[in-house]
């Protein structure tokens, strides 16, 4: 992959941060975004800004078919048989809100068990609290591994007829963990119960492919996959989205409104009340073609390089724990530095220009399992180069010296 030409299309990668170049390694909260992006978000808003499927005017008619063009993508992107099954949302967050408060709120009852695990992002976790709360119903959590793996005995000892839904990170946003959710489907559906895979972290590193994964919800967030921010999808299977009951009321989402009684639109449009993120969700087609023309198993195959690299180079400096050692990660590095608060490291290397994210990644019950505040986490995109982490840890040599 040349990565020094990729580089030249990320602007921002050409500033400086305190007077030194900007070594970004935060890509896991959000990667940065090519230009190609920013010019979709330009074009549209220069030349074709419509609201979508209601009008009949030439704008209008642009607007729609970009608008579901990028529907198309996303089918395409993550394997989905349908683009009817493509919901948009602000995020995964809000994409897991969607089923928690639809699906979860019809088919979850008393006594009923939902299974998590515990490396869950908070926004896999609060929505199906709040739903078991409401619902009487029982959270169970897989318990993790030392090494940052999950204990999947564990999970299968969870399993009985009792559970109705599994909801599982792909890729852990603390360790970059990847979990063998094929296999926690497969296992899961034994015992009838639906399995949403949070793919916040996946969409960006991993081949998906939902059919043969065979989950029943998968979520994304546009701004993890060079995509611009308060967009990203919700698939769900047809048979399940089609029987759903509606998430918010509005425009669009009707087929006829009268006092007595609303009848709901078709998918996808039953999901999307209201006036979308047309502009947004029109760039994130782009950057979705950006990452198809590189190649995932390119990105993959350098991310892992940088990954390779930087766990040698962080093992040896004295002091440092590697948070997260499963066998199978993507490139995403934790760590902790003894007697070195996270946040301490994270604001000396920002004064070198580099720019990490530290505390607890919204998983304060991971960071509790290991016992640790936080941890310092370096993420790396397809842009990222061994030199930076070179200035990484040069960094962090400058900054353990700094406060012993
Ligand atoms: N799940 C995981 C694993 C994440 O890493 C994140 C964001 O960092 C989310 C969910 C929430 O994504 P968003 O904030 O884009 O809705």
């Amino acid at each position: 992959m040349r990565v020094a030409e990729l580089r030249q299309q990320f602007p921002i990668l050409g500033r400086t941060v305190k007077d030194k170049p900007l070594v970004y390694f935060d890509n896991a909260a959000t990667s940065q975004k090519p230009q190609c992006v920013i010019d979709a978000l330009t074009h549209y808003y220069s030349h074709y800004n419509a609201n979508i499927h209601r009008g009949i005017h030439t704008l209008a008619e642009e607007a729609t078919m970009a608008y579901e063009a990028t529907r198309s993508a996303v089918q395409d992107f993550i394997g989905a048989a349908s683009a009817e099954e493509i919901i948009f949302t602000r995020g995964t967050t809000e994409a897991i809100n969607l089923v928690a408060h639809t699906w979860g709120r019809e088919n979850v009852g008393a006594g009923d068990e939902i299974i998590i695990s515990g490396m869950e992002h908070h926004s896999n976790i609060v929505p199906w609290q709040i739903i078991c709360e409401e619902k009487n119903a029982i959270l169970k959590v897989i318990p993790v591994l030392d090494n940052g793996e999950l204990d999947m005995d564990a999970f299968k000892q969870l399993l009985s007829n009792k559970v109705k839904l599994v909801a599982i990170v792909q890729v852990s946003n603390s360790l970059g963990t990847v979990n063998p959710v094929k296999e926690i489907i497969a296992a899961a559906h034994q015992v009838g119960a639906k399995v949403l895979v949070d793919g916040a972290q996946s969409a960006v590193h991993l081949d998906i492919n939902v059919q043969d994964l065979d989950c029943d919800f998968f979520a994304f967030s546009g701004h993890k996959v060079y995509g611009p921010t308060g967009i990203g999808a919700l698939y769900g299977k047809k048979m399940l989205l089609d029987t759903m009951p509606v998430f918010q009321g509005g425009g669009e989402m009707i087929k006829e409104v009268t006092f007595e009684k609303t009848t709901y639109n078709d998918l996808p449009y039953k999901y999307e009340a209201g006036t979308p993120n047309i502009a947004d969700t029109i760039a994130l087609k782009t950057a979705l073609d950006f990452i198809a023309k590189i190649g995932k198993n390119q990105i993959r195959k350098h991310e892992d390089e940088l990954l390779a690299y930087a766990t040698v180079q962080l093992q040896a400096i004295p002091g440092l724990t590697i948070i997260g050692q499963a066998k199978n990660k993507v490139g995403l590095v934790s760590f902790v530095i003894d007697n070195v608060h996270p946040q301490d490291i994270g604001v000396l290397l920002d004064n070198m220009g580099i720019a990490v994210r530290t505390g607890h990644h919204c998983t304060q019950p991971l960071m509790k399992r290991f016992g640790i505040p936080g941890t310092v986490r370096a993420s790396f995109a397809l842009y990222n180069q061994k030199e930076e982490i070179d200035v990484l840890i040069a960094g962090l040599h400058k900054t353990i010296k700094m406060l012993a």
